[in-house]
């Protein structure tokens, strides 16, 4: 745009020169300096002429780049003033200073061809009319006059010529430091390559004040030349298209590693129009120069021009060369730049995806640069940077005495070591202890210390493993000590002594018990390393937890006087997926610890909430209770509350761990609320973690049955609304059936029982081997007809498949809830044999 402006002012301010010119020159003849032949007629042409120059001035006839405007303006400038001339003085006129017009007009332009066509033309006017004007004077003379009037016009066409030449030169340099200044405009401006690139093309277009241009890259790889930035019309279009190896002006300026300027590229053999059909651009001149990086060409500028444009001139390739030599600095620079930065990206991405925090200190131990894992353990931020260690980091050895008294880093320093390996303990935002493994080394210029580099590691996990490990190795080696010392002493006793046979007795009977105490140690010792390492196998069968703990409380019942057992359990069947013996080893220990440590006895409650999605257990006693500061530590391993009961009582301290390994195995969760004095609740949570529905039968799976019939129950309240209560149970009596065949008439028989319920108040049901049913209604007699028609269907149904045995229990209950219902719900189905239920 620049370009164009500039243009439009040159060409005003010669259109103003003209108009003074012609001005000046109109007054002198006005005022009779010089005679006018027709002072009519030349009013006429003054007004003419006038207008012409003020429309050439203020109507925008610059902007029509399609006409040659120079030589129009020469020519019309040319004719009128010569007519003038010839109207008002002839040849005679001093009035052949204006003939000097159009010449300088044309030379001011550079335009050799327009002031000589001009100069020429004014000596063929003149000739016509000095030879029509001047009929009676001497042709001779009159010949002279002209030729030594033209040729003194050549002459100066050639001398203006020559002046404008090196004005253009001049201008050239002038612009050559523009380039200069473009270019460091452009190295400042940006360190983006791509970004360099599109600069470098638009800087040389309007450098040029050339229509359009392209960047052109060349393919490693393949060599061939792709349009990198393309500025124009339809630029876009041209964008990522590539050009062969060696093809067109380009490819032939890659080759030759020379640049090349192009009058008009249609009459160029090497120029495709190809490209021009893509954009409806007429390509006419053409400067195209290779781009150059580290000697090694790259790629190439190449800039256009339309046909009904002037030629580029050499003088115009020399400065798109040099132009193109000095952005190759900029692309250079570039280049290094983007080389350091993704050195210097990659680099920090590398310190901050470290697995170890790293902290690197100036050698005033300032801090220069903390990773994300050193700012998470040492609770700082990059905010913290520049200041120094002793208030940020707060390092303390592992005893807990400040660091900074015998600050490693300067241990380093002063006994000059490559390297420092050491342990220390820091306090994380919440108090927690953290001791971090350090690695501190420096980097040396010479002699004098640049930064320290401290790479730290959380190694309190690893330590407090290497407690535990010793602690454990002390444990079992003092359990196995004590019932081994007392088999060695007695076994020695029987051996040594010969005792009465009471005595004898006892001393084989306290063998007997360290021996099961010592088995019993080993097998817990087992199941615990073996559950740790979820090598023990926990099976996922559904089974009924209500029934395993009554079982253990049944056991331990058997065993004491003391103790009360009360049970707070629903009505039915609890149902969970579980390991049956892994789960009485649960509440074994559970309730061995319930009756253990409550010694004065009292009541032993065990109690299950059903939650549907979850069974919640509690096991309470109203025993002496657990001190707050032993609560956190009583599920770990050997662990034993430091009191006198508890030392009085056999055990090791595994009991709990087990047990909430095992819970956390079947994806449970344990708990423990105890008050010292008033008793002790163990609270476990079991999820029942499977679908809601059967997927075979796309019925209720039987797990849910029971609780949502419970809720069912609970929800009507204390309504007389009668119900009934059944289940179909179903054998195969054909063996060979496959699988999918069985599951085949599953589907059926649940389709048919589907048809007898209604979905939101009734439940259907489906276990191995058992559909249960409960349909609730207000009206008894609807009820009794639901019961025979199903009752109908079944058989028809066993008739029907041959396959399946049938047999079915379905009972009308007249209201609910009546404790009998409840009783029968909890005896006919909770007293089911086990496999029954599944
Ligand atoms: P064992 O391995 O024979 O079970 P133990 O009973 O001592 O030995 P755990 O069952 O793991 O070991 O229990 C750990 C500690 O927790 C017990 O020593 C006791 O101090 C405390 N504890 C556990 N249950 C109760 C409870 N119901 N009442 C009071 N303290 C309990
Ligand atoms: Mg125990």
């Amino acid at each position: 745009m620049r370009g164009i402006e500039e243009n439009i002012k040159k060409e005003k301010i010669i259109s103003f020169i003209r108009a003074i010119f012609l001005l000046t020159s109109l007054i002198l003849i006005k005022l009779d300096f010089i005679p006018t032949f027709n002072p009519n007629l030349f009013d006429i042409l003054l007004i003419v002429y006038s207008i012409y120059i003020l429309f050439t001035t203020f109507f925008p006839i610059y902007s029509y780049g399609f006409v040659y405007r120079h030589q129009i303006f020469s020519a019309i400038d040319t004719l009128l003033i010569a007519s003038l001339v010839y109207l008002t003085g002839g040849v005679l006129s001093s009035l052949y200073l204006f003939l000097l017009f159009p010449i300088i007009s044309a030379s001011l332009r550079y335009d050799f061809k327009t002031s000589i066509t001009s100069a020429i033309l004014v000596t063929l006017i003149f000739l016509y009319f000095g030879i029509i004007q001047e009929e009676e004077t001497i042709l001779s003379s009159v010949l002279s006059r002209v030729a030594e009037l033209g040729g003194l016009s050549i002459i100066l066409a050639i001398f203006l010529n020559y002046v404008a030449k090196e004005t253009l030169k001049l201008q050239l340099k002038m612009k050559e430091s523009e380039t200069f200044h473009k270019i460091t405009q452009i190295i400042n401006s940006s360190l983006d390559f791509d970004e360099i690139l599109f600069s470098i093309l638009d800087s040389a277009i309007k450098l040029l004040d050339a229509d359009g241009g392209t960047i052109f890259i060349k393919d490693k790889e393949t060599g061939e030349l792709i349009f990198e930035k393309v500025v124009g019309e339809k630029a876009k279009n041209l964008m990522g298209k590539r050009i062969k190896k060696g093809e067109g002006i380009v490819g032939w300026v890659i080759e030759k590693g020379e640049g090349i300027v192009i009058e008009n590229a249609s009459h160029d053999k090497r120029f495709s129009p190809y490209f021009d059909e893509i954009t409806g651009f007429r390509t006419g001149s053409i400067i195209c120069t290779p781009l150059r990086i580290d000697n090694e060409i790259i790629g190439a500028l190449e800039i256009v021009n339309n046909i009904k444009k002037k030629p580029f001139t050499k003088y115009e390739l020399e400065l798109a060369m040099n132009f193109a030599n000095e952005a190759s600095i900029a692309l250079n620079k570039a280049i290094l730049y983007n080389a350091v930065n993704t050195e210097k990206e990659r680099m920090q991405k590398i310190l901050e995806n470290i697995a170890d925090g790293l902290i690197i200190l100036d050698n005033r131990k300032n801090l220069k640069m903390i990773n994300p894992i050193a700012q998470n353990i040492f609770s700082i931020t990059s905010q913290d940077l520049g200041k120094n260690c002793k208030e940020t980091l707060k390092c303390k050895d592992l005893k807990g005495n400040i660091l900074c008294v015998d600050c490693p880093l300067d241990k380093l320093y002063s006994q000059q070591i490559p390297y420092l390996q050491y342990e220390m303990k820091i306090y994380s935002q919440n108090l927690k202890e953290i001791i971090l493994g350090c690695n501190l080394s420096a980097v040396w210029d010479n002699s004098k210390l640049l930064d320290y580099i401290l790479a730290v590691r959380d190694i309190s996990l690893s330590k407090e493993i290497d407690r535990l490990k010793s602690e454990f190795v002390a444990n079992v080696s003092h359990e196995l000590k004590t019932p081994l010392t007392a088999i060695k002493g007695y076994s020695e006793l029987l051996l040594t002594q010969k005792p009465e046979e009471e005595k004898f007795k006892n001393y084989l009977k306290i063998i007997n018990q360290e021996a099961e105490r010592l088995t019993k140690l080993i097998n817990d010792l087992l199941d615990l390393s073996k559950l740790e390492e979820g090598r023990m196998e926990i099976k996922r069968e559904i089974v009924d937890i209500k029934n395993i703990i009554k079982e253990r409380a049944l056991f331990f019942q058997s065993q004491t006087t003391k103790h009360s057992f009360i049970f707070s359990f629903p009505a039915y069947p609890i149902l969970i997926s579980g390991d049956q013996d892994r789960l009485t080893q649960v509440f074994h220990n559970l309730i061995d610890n319930a009756v253990k440590y409550s010694p004065k006895g009292g009541n032993i409650t065990l109690s299950i909430q059903d939650n549907i999605k979850s069974v919640i257990i509690e096991v309470s006693d109203q025993g002496e209770g657990i001190a707050p500061e032993h609560l956190p530590y009583i599920f770990d391993r050997f662990y034993r509350a430091d009191s006198s009961l508890i030392k009085r009582k056999s055990g090791t301290g595994l009991g709990l761990s087990i047990v909430k390994s095992i819970v956390e195995a079947h994806k449970g969760k344990i708990s423990v609320n105890s008050k010292v004095g008033e008793g002790t609740t163990f609270i476990l949570e079991f999820p029942r973690d499977f679908p809601l529905t059967d997927p075979i039968t796309k019925t209720i799976f039987l797990p849910y049955f029971f609780p949502l019939v419970w809720q069912s129950i609970n929800n009507a309240g204390e309504k007389e609304i009668p119900f009934v209560l059944g289940y179909i149970e179903y054998e195969f009596s054909d063996n060979s059936l496959s699988l999918r065949e069985k599951d085949i008439v599953r589907q059926k028989l649940a389709q048919l029982l589907k048809r007898f319920i209604r979905p939101t108040t009734d439940i259907l049901a489906h276990g191995l081997g058992h559909f249960y049913l409960f349909v609730l209604d207000f009206d008894p007699l609807k009820l009794q007809i639901f019961i025979q028609r199903l009752s109908q269907a079944l058989s028809a149904f066993s008739k029907i498949e041959s396959s399946i045995r049938l047999k079915n229990r379905l009972l009308q209950f007249p209201s609910i809830p009546l404790p009998e219902i409840k009783a029968f719900l909890s005896q006919s189905f909770y007293g089911l044999p086990q496999e029954e239920i599944l």
